[in-house]
Protein backbone atom coordinates (compact mmCIF):
# COMPACT_ATOMS: atom_id res chain seq x y z
CA UNK A 1 0.00 0.00 0.00
CA UNK A 2 0.58 3.39 -0.55
CA UNK A 3 2.00 5.81 2.55
CA UNK A 4 0.49 8.85 2.28
CA UNK A 5 1.91 10.61 5.37
CA UNK A 6 3.17 9.01 8.86
CA UNK A 7 2.36 5.25 9.01
CA UNK A 8 -1.38 3.80 8.49
CA UNK A 9 -2.36 3.19 11.68
CA UNK A 10 -4.07 -0.17 10.13
CA UNK A 11 -4.07 -2.16 7.05
CA UNK A 12 -5.38 -5.67 6.81
CA UNK A 13 -2.84 -8.37 8.17
CA UNK A 14 -3.42 -11.65 9.78
CA UNK A 15 -6.44 -11.64 12.55
CA UNK A 16 -6.09 -13.42 15.59
CA UNK A 17 -9.19 -11.96 17.32
CA UNK A 18 -11.37 -15.31 16.60
CA UNK A 19 -14.44 -12.64 16.47
CA UNK A 20 -17.31 -13.78 14.17
CA UNK A 21 -17.01 -11.30 11.32
CA UNK A 22 -20.00 -9.77 9.61
CA UNK A 23 -18.65 -9.69 6.50
CA UNK A 24 -16.50 -12.14 4.39
CA UNK A 25 -13.09 -11.02 3.31
CA UNK A 26 -13.42 -9.31 -0.64
CA UNK A 27 -9.45 -9.16 -1.63
CA UNK A 28 -10.13 -6.76 -4.04
CA UNK A 29 -10.96 -4.34 -0.98
CA UNK A 30 -7.56 -5.55 0.51
CA UNK A 31 -5.37 -2.78 -0.71
CA UNK A 32 -7.85 -0.18 -0.96
CA UNK A 33 -9.03 0.72 2.78
CA UNK A 34 -6.73 2.91 4.61
CA UNK A 35 -6.56 4.11 8.31
CA UNK A 36 -4.99 7.60 8.65
CA UNK A 37 -4.68 9.42 11.79
CA UNK A 38 -4.07 12.99 11.57
CA UNK A 39 -5.53 16.50 9.72
CA UNK A 40 -7.26 15.57 6.79
CA UNK A 41 -6.30 19.01 4.68
CA UNK A 42 -2.75 17.76 4.24
CA UNK A 43 -3.64 14.18 2.31
CA UNK A 44 -2.71 15.29 -1.65
CA UNK A 45 -5.25 12.87 -3.25
CA UNK A 46 -8.37 13.30 -5.79
CA UNK A 47 -10.79 14.46 -3.05
CA UNK A 48 -11.23 14.67 0.90
CA UNK A 49 -14.85 14.70 2.38
CA UNK A 50 -15.83 18.03 4.46
CA UNK A 51 -18.17 17.45 7.37
CA UNK A 52 -20.07 20.83 6.57
CA UNK A 53 -23.09 21.86 7.89
CA UNK A 54 -25.82 23.03 5.83
CA UNK A 55 -25.02 26.70 4.98
CA UNK A 56 -21.68 25.49 3.20
CA UNK A 57 -20.15 28.39 3.76
CA UNK A 58 -17.63 27.40 6.90
CA UNK A 59 -17.87 26.24 10.19
CA UNK A 60 -15.79 25.06 12.95
CA UNK A 61 -13.91 21.63 13.47
CA UNK A 62 -12.66 19.78 10.22
CA UNK A 63 -14.79 22.26 8.20
CA UNK A 64 -12.84 25.07 9.49
CA UNK A 65 -9.57 23.56 8.88
CA UNK A 66 -11.05 22.42 5.50
CA UNK A 67 -11.42 26.08 4.83
CA UNK A 68 -8.54 27.57 6.01
CA UNK A 69 -6.51 25.61 4.16
CA UNK A 70 -8.34 25.59 0.75
CA UNK A 71 -8.61 29.72 1.36
CA UNK A 72 -11.43 32.23 0.51
CA UNK A 73 -11.86 30.85 -3.07
CA UNK A 74 -13.68 27.71 -1.53
CA UNK A 75 -16.07 30.11 0.26
CA UNK A 76 -17.08 31.97 -2.90
CA UNK A 77 -17.52 28.39 -5.26
CA UNK A 78 -19.58 27.45 -1.91
CA UNK A 79 -21.51 30.29 -1.75
CA UNK A 80 -22.89 29.44 -5.32
CA UNK A 81 -24.17 26.04 -4.31
CA UNK A 82 -26.95 27.38 -1.99
CA UNK A 83 -27.06 24.67 0.87
CA UNK A 84 -26.83 21.22 1.10
CA UNK A 85 -29.34 19.08 2.91
CA UNK A 86 -28.64 16.73 5.42
CA UNK A 87 -27.30 13.24 4.17
CA UNK A 88 -26.60 15.04 0.75
CA UNK A 89 -23.37 15.67 -0.68
CA UNK A 90 -21.93 18.50 -3.10
CA UNK A 91 -18.17 18.96 -4.67
CA UNK A 92 -16.03 21.96 -5.51
CA UNK A 93 -12.92 22.43 -6.27
CA UNK A 94 -9.51 22.20 -3.91
CA UNK A 95 -8.01 24.99 -4.41
CA UNK A 96 -4.88 25.44 -1.44
CA UNK A 97 -5.55 22.18 -0.28
CA UNK A 98 -3.34 19.21 -1.13
CA UNK A 99 -6.45 17.73 -2.08
CA UNK A 100 -7.94 17.88 -5.94
CA UNK A 101 -11.63 19.05 -4.92
CA UNK A 102 -13.56 18.66 -1.95
CA UNK A 103 -17.09 16.83 -1.78
CA UNK A 104 -19.42 18.59 1.24
CA UNK A 105 -21.59 16.35 3.15
CA UNK A 106 -23.94 17.05 6.00
CA UNK A 107 -24.39 15.04 8.82
CA UNK A 108 -27.01 14.65 11.02
CA UNK A 109 -27.62 16.20 14.42
CA UNK A 110 -28.34 13.84 17.18
CA UNK A 111 -30.13 14.78 20.31
CA UNK A 112 -30.35 12.36 22.80
CA UNK A 113 -30.52 8.62 21.48
CA UNK A 114 -29.86 8.04 17.97
CA UNK A 115 -33.05 7.20 15.65
CA UNK A 116 -33.94 5.52 12.49
CA UNK A 117 -33.92 8.71 10.38
CA UNK A 118 -30.51 9.98 11.78
CA UNK A 119 -29.02 6.19 11.23
CA UNK A 120 -30.21 7.00 7.57
CA UNK A 121 -29.05 10.40 7.09
CA UNK A 122 -25.28 9.46 8.57
CA UNK A 123 -25.91 5.96 5.75
CA UNK A 124 -26.60 8.22 2.96
CA UNK A 125 -23.51 11.02 3.69
CA UNK A 126 -21.18 8.60 3.05
CA UNK A 127 -23.43 6.93 0.56
CA UNK A 128 -23.64 9.64 -1.98
CA UNK A 129 -20.19 11.46 -0.83
CA UNK A 130 -18.83 8.11 -2.97
CA UNK A 131 -21.19 8.76 -5.38
CA UNK A 132 -19.96 12.31 -5.89
CA UNK A 133 -16.39 10.82 -6.31
CA UNK A 134 -16.76 8.18 -8.45
CA UNK A 135 -19.52 10.06 -10.95
CA UNK A 136 -16.78 12.83 -10.99
CA UNK A 137 -13.99 9.93 -11.83
CA UNK A 138 -12.16 10.45 -8.25
CA UNK A 139 -10.63 7.23 -7.35
CA UNK A 140 -9.32 8.27 -4.15
CA UNK A 141 -11.15 9.42 -1.21
CA UNK A 142 -10.62 10.40 2.14
CA UNK A 143 -13.78 10.52 4.81
CA UNK A 144 -13.58 12.23 8.38
CA UNK A 145 -16.01 11.14 11.30
CA UNK A 146 -18.89 12.62 9.79
CA UNK A 147 -21.21 14.32 12.96
CA UNK A 148 -19.31 12.97 15.82
CA UNK A 149 -17.72 16.08 16.62
CA UNK A 150 -20.49 18.77 17.39
CA UNK A 151 -23.00 17.01 15.94
CA UNK A 152 -23.34 14.54 18.84
CA UNK A 153 -23.59 11.27 16.58
CA UNK A 154 -21.86 8.73 19.01
CA UNK A 155 -18.24 7.56 17.69
CA UNK A 156 -18.82 3.93 18.74
CA UNK A 157 -22.31 4.02 16.56
CA UNK A 158 -21.31 5.81 13.37
CA UNK A 159 -18.18 3.85 12.99
CA UNK A 160 -20.60 0.68 12.06
CA UNK A 161 -22.01 3.53 9.99
CA UNK A 162 -19.27 4.48 8.10
CA UNK A 163 -17.73 1.25 7.68
CA UNK A 164 -20.51 -0.81 6.96
CA UNK A 165 -21.54 2.00 4.08
CA UNK A 166 -18.25 2.11 2.65
CA UNK A 167 -17.72 -1.90 2.57
CA UNK A 168 -21.53 -2.18 0.60
CA UNK A 169 -20.59 0.20 -1.67
CA UNK A 170 -17.09 -1.23 -2.76
CA UNK A 171 -18.52 -4.61 -2.94
CA UNK A 172 -20.47 -3.43 -5.82
CA UNK A 173 -18.24 -0.39 -7.05
CA UNK A 174 -14.81 -1.52 -6.66
CA UNK A 175 -13.21 -1.57 -9.74
CA UNK A 176 -13.99 2.80 -10.20
CA UNK A 177 -11.90 3.53 -6.56
CA UNK A 178 -8.03 2.92 -5.90
CA UNK A 179 -8.43 4.47 -2.26
CA UNK A 180 -10.77 4.75 0.24
CA UNK A 181 -9.33 6.12 3.66
CA UNK A 182 -10.91 6.63 7.09
CA UNK A 183 -9.47 9.87 8.47
CA UNK A 184 -9.43 9.78 12.07
CA UNK A 185 -7.97 12.40 14.67
CA UNK A 186 -8.84 11.69 17.73
CA UNK A 187 -6.96 9.28 19.43
CA UNK A 188 -10.30 7.68 20.53
CA UNK A 189 -11.43 7.29 17.30
CA UNK A 190 -8.54 5.47 15.90
CA UNK A 191 -8.65 3.20 19.22
CA UNK A 192 -12.13 2.49 17.79
CA UNK A 193 -11.74 2.15 14.12
CA UNK A 194 -8.72 -0.12 14.65
CA UNK A 195 -10.93 -2.51 16.73
CA UNK A 196 -13.97 -2.23 14.22
CA UNK A 197 -12.30 -2.34 10.74
CA UNK A 198 -11.49 -6.26 11.04
CA UNK A 199 -15.20 -6.72 11.34
CA UNK A 200 -16.27 -5.20 7.92
CA UNK A 201 -12.60 -5.67 5.90
CA UNK A 202 -11.94 -8.90 7.09
CA UNK A 203 -7.96 -9.89 6.58
CA UNK A 204 -6.76 -12.81 5.13
P1 LIG B 1 -19.61 17.50 12.84
O1 LIG B 1 -20.19 18.88 12.89
O2 LIG B 1 -20.08 16.73 11.61
O3 LIG B 1 -19.77 16.74 14.11
P2 LIG B 1 -16.81 18.16 13.50
O4 LIG B 1 -15.86 18.87 12.63
O5 LIG B 1 -17.27 18.86 14.74
O6 LIG B 1 -18.05 17.74 12.55
O7 LIG B 1 -16.21 16.75 13.91
C1 LIG B 1 -16.10 15.67 13.04
C2 LIG B 1 -14.81 14.93 13.30
O8 LIG B 1 -13.74 15.61 12.64
C3 LIG B 1 -14.39 14.84 14.75
O9 LIG B 1 -13.98 13.49 15.00
C4 LIG B 1 -13.19 15.77 14.85
O10 LIG B 1 -12.28 15.33 15.84
C5 LIG B 1 -12.60 15.61 13.47
N1 LIG B 1 -11.67 16.66 13.02
C6 LIG B 1 -11.51 17.92 13.46
N2 LIG B 1 -10.54 18.55 12.76
C7 LIG B 1 -10.07 17.66 11.85
C8 LIG B 1 -9.06 17.68 10.83
N3 LIG B 1 -8.34 18.77 10.59
N4 LIG B 1 -8.86 16.55 10.09
C9 LIG B 1 -9.60 15.44 10.31
N5 LIG B 1 -10.56 15.35 11.23
C10 LIG B 1 -10.80 16.44 11.99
Amino acid sequence: YQVIEDVPLWTPKADDSGKKLFFKRNEALDLKISLFRGDITKLEIDCIVNAANKTLLGGGGVDGAIHRTAGPLLKNECAELLGCETGEAKITGGYGLPAKYVIHTVGPIVMGAVGKEEENRLRECYRHSLEKATENKLRTVAFPCISTGVYGYPPDQAVHIALETVRKYLDEHHAKLDRVIFCVFLPSDAELYLKTLPLYFPPG
